[in-house]
């Protein structure tokens, strides 16, 4: 962001403003703070719109939770879901099995959850334990309950522009960036990670929104180079403190879906404190990708419970 020019009635401002001696009258330049998106904010106000519309309908939209497992984030992403379904108004069907499940009984309770009308959406939590092949359990699931958007065909929807149910993560990020006023269009655009859930969905609803689009991932040379580059920067990698302020280019919109513990703190993969600094919007962790993803999730279910609607007719 430039530095807005103000006049000199600001002397003597907290923020330090450096002071430049134009002919008579001095100017001061101030550097204005990066905005924080408030992504609890924004989810918010969206799920409190769909309480209200879902008060009116006669049949909820119904989603099944599939927990496998005892993996801690795992059970406390899958409690939020949770929560914040049936906060909503939906119907939730939780299952909480255990970790040496077969992958034919697994198989069997997505088929069963598949044919049952008052489930419309469908969520298995990721990652599986190791006897389950993941790509057969998603596989299995109807893509029109698709509601975490991991099937092949709901990937193949979104790469040929026909996107019905697209991952929760990928459109959380996209509101975040829409909701700073950012015209997307021909901006260069950086996504670092290249993972089927976040990485590659966000670069293609970017590219769909013609951005140019870099994708970096683990092997990607100078990760700086291209990060400095973005007007907007989208991290999705796991890395807690990856990108530094000086990776930050001036005034970009910054989207942190890194989720990581460290000394008992949740942070993301970008050093907020300092990045805010160079960051025009910046998101927090928590607080920022995090409820938008749940939010979204919701979406996804409803649509997907219309989606059944027009099927049935
Ligand atoms: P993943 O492990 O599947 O992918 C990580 C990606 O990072 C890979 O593509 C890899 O190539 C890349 N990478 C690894 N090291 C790198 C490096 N040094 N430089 C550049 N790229 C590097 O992870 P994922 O499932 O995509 O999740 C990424 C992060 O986002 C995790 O922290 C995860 O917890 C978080 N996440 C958050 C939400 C949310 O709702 N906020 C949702 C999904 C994932």
């Amino acid at each position: 962001m430039p530095a807005k020019i103000i006049d000199g009635k600001m002397r003597g401002s907290p923020r330090s403003p450096t002071h430049c001696s134009l002919s008579s009258s001095p100017i001061y330049l101030i550097k204005m703070p990066s905005k924080i998106i408030d992504g609890k904010k924004i989810a918010d106000k969206i799920l409190n719109g769909l309480k209200s519309k879902v008060k009116n309908m006669k049949q909820k939209p119904g989603l099944a939770l599939v927990l496998v497992g005892d993996n801690p984030a795992s059970e406390i992403y899958v409690n939020f879901k949770e929560k914040t379904c049936r906060e909503v108004g939906f119907y939730c069907e939780r299952f909480n099995l255990d970790k040496n499940i077969s992958e034919m009984d697994l198989l069997n309770l997505i088929n069963n959850l598949n044919q049952k009308t008052n489930i419309h959406g469908i969520l298995v939590q990721l990652p599986l334990p190791k006897q389950i092949d993941e790509h057969l359990i998603v596989d299995s699931i109807l893509p029109h309950k698709d509601v975490d958007g991991f099937t092949p065909v709901s990937l193949g929807n979104l790469i040929s522009e026909n996107a019905i149910l697209v991952p929760a993560t990928a459109r959380a990020v996209m509101h975040l960036i829409e909701s700073t006023g950012t015209n997307i269009e021909g901006k260069s655009a950086v996504v670092v990670g290249r993972s089927n859930i976040v990485g590659k969905p966000v670069a293609m609803m970017l590219l769909e929104k013609n951005a140019t689009v870099t994708i970096c991932h683990s092997r990607t040379r100078n990760l700086a180079g291209h990060s400095r580059k973005a007007d907007i920067l989208v991290v999705a990698v796991g890395k807690p403190g990856l990108i530094t302020k000086e990776m930050v280019k001036e005034g970009a919109v910054v989207i942190d879906v890194g989720i990581n513990r460290v000394n008992g703190k949740v942070v993301g993969d970008v050093d907020f404190e300092n990045a805010k600094d160079a960051a025009g919007f910046i998101t927090p962790v928590p607080g920022g990708v995090g409820p938008m993803t749940i939010a979204m999730l919701m979406e996804n279910t409803l649509k997907a419970m219309e989606l059944a609607q027009k099927i049935l007719k």
